[in-house]
């Protein structure tokens, strides 16, 4: 199995997922589901930051996502402070 990087966020592609919510139960400290079974990110993030104690949960929701909606993505470079 591929591990996670320490600074992957969760992607979802919205035009594909269908609501099933497996994500939400792989992944329930991170994600909940709404009325229709569609996932919520629990912080609000556009794509959450995956914690470490998730990492491994959270590859096996993209490996089982049925409608393959799901990605790893890596966190944008911090910005750099202006003087
Ligand atoms: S497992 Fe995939 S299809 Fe199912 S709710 Fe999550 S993102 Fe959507």
């Amino acid at each position: 199995m591929t591990t996670v990087a320490k600074n992957a966020r969760l992607h979802i592609d919205w035009t594909r997922c269908d609501g099933r919510g497996l994500c939400a139960e792989l992944l329930p400290k991170l994600l909940g589901r709404d009325d229709w079974g569609y996932p919520v990110v629990r912080d609000g993030a556009r794509e959450p930051l995956i914690p470490r104690e998730a990492r491994t949960y959270a590859r096996a929701a993209v490996n089982r996502c049925p409608r393959q909606a799901l990605s790893l993505a890596a966190s944008p470079p911090k910005a750099k402070r202006a003087r």
